[in-house]
């Protein structure tokens, strides 16, 4: 094995740089070291390498959070794993101490260490992870599907809270990645119908590809009435993270709201009495919690139509042409390959 490899690392505010770095070493006895097979780049990796940041994270670091690899070498006190397994893995290393460790909700921790924000993570060759935040994976379970874990993990968090019942209508707001992942979930727990409301035409059309019953702009709300017998929505789901007052808008009364999307620049003004009057429930969902292996078995045993939103396969140099269609919105799923197809 080579002793330095590819890595793409956050220099400074807006800058990144593909570079060679040294190939990790295992340190402690807990870790494996893991060949990255594909990693995608996800909403998150584009708030980093915005100018000013919307995430900040250490200068040098290795950027990049969702992986699928296969284990090469491990710790002398790692159990359940062998050389040759196949993985995904979690990035959000939670401390166990704190009192939202303590309490279950890890994804609140008050020392949440982020693999690709705080320390390296996995637009590079290898990797050397914690053994805890690897599930293992089929090996029939294709790359380019598996790849999803981590983006549909989060989406599953959301899924259990919104606890969906067979028949009930959901609007979701904004069909980029996050609302597709959505749109399917909710359609595979029985969604009786699925509002996507979308402006961009190539979103609006795979919103239709993954199962949306009706897909309507954001100038055309008073169809989700129309569909819903006058009420609105049972669930509302903003996945865009700026849709707020819009999501209070749809949902029918007593209905439940759940706010996913983030965009830290947002601030709307609403009227709080909106809520208080309509007997609301709205809620936050932040980064998926124990829902891990959960996921993996969703995508080794239902299909979903995951791959045909893969728009760019690129080699790991050619980050930069991934992360141009992200930001100019041709892009809606782009995998790296960083030891090759
Ligand atoms: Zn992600
Ligand atoms: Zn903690």
């Amino acid at each position: 094995m080579e002793n330095t490899m590819k890595a793409v690392i956050f220099e400074k505010a807006g800058q990144y740089a593909v570079v060679d770095k040294p190939v990790p070493k295992i340190k402690n006895p807990d870790e494996i070291l893991v060949r990255i097979d594909a990693c995608s780049i996800c909403g998150t990796d584009m708030q980093i390498l915005k100018d000013p940041p919307g995430i900040e994270a250490a200068p040098g670091v290795t950027i990049g959070h969702e992986m699928v690899g296969t284990v090469i070498e491990t710790g002398d006190a790692v159990k359940n794993f062998k050389v040759g397994d196949r993985i995904t893995a979690d990035n959000n290393v939670p401390c166990g101490k704190c009192y939202y460790c303590k309490t279950g909700h890890a994804n609140m921790c008050e020392n949440l260490f982020c693999l690709g924000i705080n320390g390296d993570g996995f637009f590079a060759q290898y990797a050397v992870i914690p053994d805890r935040l690897a599930v293992k994976i089929d090996k029939g379970l294709p790359l380019d599907t598996a790849i999803f874990t981590e983006p549909l993990n989060c989406v599953m968090s959301g899924m259990d809270k919104i606890r969906l019942l067979p028949g009930e209508t959901a609007v979701v707001i904004g069909a980029g990645p996050i609302g597709l992942y959505y749109i399917q979930l909710l359609k595979l727990n029985g969604a009786g119908k699925v509002i996507a409301v979308e402006l961009n035409d190539f979103r609006k059309e795979y919103a239709r590809k993954m199962g949306a019953d009706l897909v309507i702009s954001p100038s055309e709300s008073e169809k989700i009435k129309e569909a819903t017998n006058g009420l609105g929505a049972d669930v509302v789901i903003d996945a865009v993270g700026a849709c707020i007052k819009d999501a209070l808008a749809f949902v029918r009364s007593s209905g439940r709201v759940l706010l996913f999307g983030m965009n830290f620049a947002a601030t709307q003004t609403i009227c709080q009495t909106d809520i208080t009057r309509k007997d609301l429930t709205v809620m936050g969902c932040y980064i998926g919690i124990y829902s891990w292996n959960k996921t993996v078995q969703l995508l080794e045993n239902i299909p979903m139509k995951l791959e045909e939103m893969i728009t760019h396969r690129l080699s790991l140099e050619e980050f930069g042409t991934g992360f141009e269609a992200m930001k100019n919105g041709s892009a809606l799923e782009v995998v790296m390959y960083p030891n090759g197809r």
